[in-house]
């Protein structure tokens, strides 16, 4: 049975959700890869590390175009006579999959978080406090995945890359400009994720988050407010309205753990708080708790990790 996988390769590199999600499919059939774009064949043809047979690759759809991608998908699905879709449940995945569920009169299985049990798949609900099992009855289905709920592993060898023309037709979006989020580990992908509010009291003081981040390899993030108010840039804001993220481990400093900001994080692996309010809503989802003011604490567990590195 074929699998279809959408992988994004726009940047001309391939993230760990595509890896992720092709190795996640290729627990349920043959993965036949779709992505569209320049990249080169050296860099898709590696997904056969991870599973897939072979990689389709349309050239002529050069930009995010959901609409497009549909087509693209759809068409790839009817050539090979697939009956399952695995996305990653990131932004492009989240435009992608309900179109394609629509275009393809197939049930959809948004966010899950493990591989199907017969037409049952496990998925996070209430923004991750809970699980639900979704049932699919559909002939084909269409499952997006969370990031980072399944460890890619490499097993194989690389695949064949064929040029393929989804017949996507014309976009629907003009593209005036395009800015990249500055800083080396992109939040989205980042297993390690150091995080500040607003009791790091004012810009002036963010040094100490960047530290911690430096020493551990670490992206930074920080609560809604803190990007508000100009502290810090909104592709750092993490939360039900800002970057959703699933790293192993979320530090956070001086974040009260509303409910909004806990909607973003809480599928981290391991959270560690510091807070000097031993009320704050935060410690009740920590797995590690210090009550403790950040402007000590931070620089000390920065001092910890430059020890623990230079000694092992
Ligand atoms: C519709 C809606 C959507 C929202 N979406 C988001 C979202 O996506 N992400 C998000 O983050 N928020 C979101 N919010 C806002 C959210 O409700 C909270 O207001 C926000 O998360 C609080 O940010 P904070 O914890 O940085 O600040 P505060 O609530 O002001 O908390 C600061 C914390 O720092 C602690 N503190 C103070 N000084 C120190 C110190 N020296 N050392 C250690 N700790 C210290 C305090 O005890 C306190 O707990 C949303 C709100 C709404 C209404």
């Amino acid at each position: 049975m074929s699998v279809i996988v959408y992988v994004d390769s726009f940047s001309g590199s391939i993230a760990k959700n595509g890896f992720e999600a092709v190795n996640y499919a290729s627990k349920l059939g043959d993965v036949i890869a779709v992505t569209a774009g320049n990249a080169s064949d050296d860099v898709l043809a590696a997904l056969g590390k991870y599973g897939a047979k072979k990689v389709l690759k349309d050239t002529s759809v050069t930009s995010n175009d959901p609409q497009q991608l549909t087509r693209l998908i759809a068409k790839a699905v009817e050539a090979n006579g697939a009956t399952t879709v695995v996305v990653s449940h990131d932004l492009n995945g989240k435009a992608i999959a309900p179109r394609l569920s629509a275009r393809l009169k197939a049930g959809l299985v948004a966010g899950a978080i493990s591989l199907p049990d017969g037409d049952k798949v496990k998925v996070n609900v209430f923004s991750g406090k809970a699980f639900g099992f979704v049932t699919v009855k559909s002939d084909k289905k269409i499952i997006s995945l969370l990031p980072n709920s399944m460890k890619p592993v490499a097993e194989g060898s690389d695949c064949a890359v064929e040029a393929f023309d989804g017949e996507a037709g014309n976009t629907g979006y003009i593209i005036k400009a395009t800015k990249k989020p500055e800083g080396a580990i992109p939040l989205p992908e980042a297993e390690l994720v150091v995080s500040g509010g607003r009791g790091l009291k004012g810009p002036e003081n963010w040094g100490i988050i960047e530290d911690l981040a430096n020493v551990l390899g670490a992206a930074t993030a920080c609560s809604r407010p803190v990007a508000d108010i100009g502290w810090r840039p909104h592709h750092e804001h993490v939360g039900q309205t800002g970057v959703a993220i699933r790293p192993n481990l979320y530090i956070a400093a001086g974040i009260s753990g509303a409910i909004q900001h806990l909607a973003g994080v809480n599928g981290s692996k391991v959270i560690v708080v510091i807070n000097t309010d031993p009320e704050a809503p935060f410690f009740k989802a920590a797995d590690y708790g210090i009550v403790g003011d950040a402007f000590e604490v931070l620089p000390r567990l920065t001092e910890a990790v430059k020890k623990f590195k230079a000694s092992n």
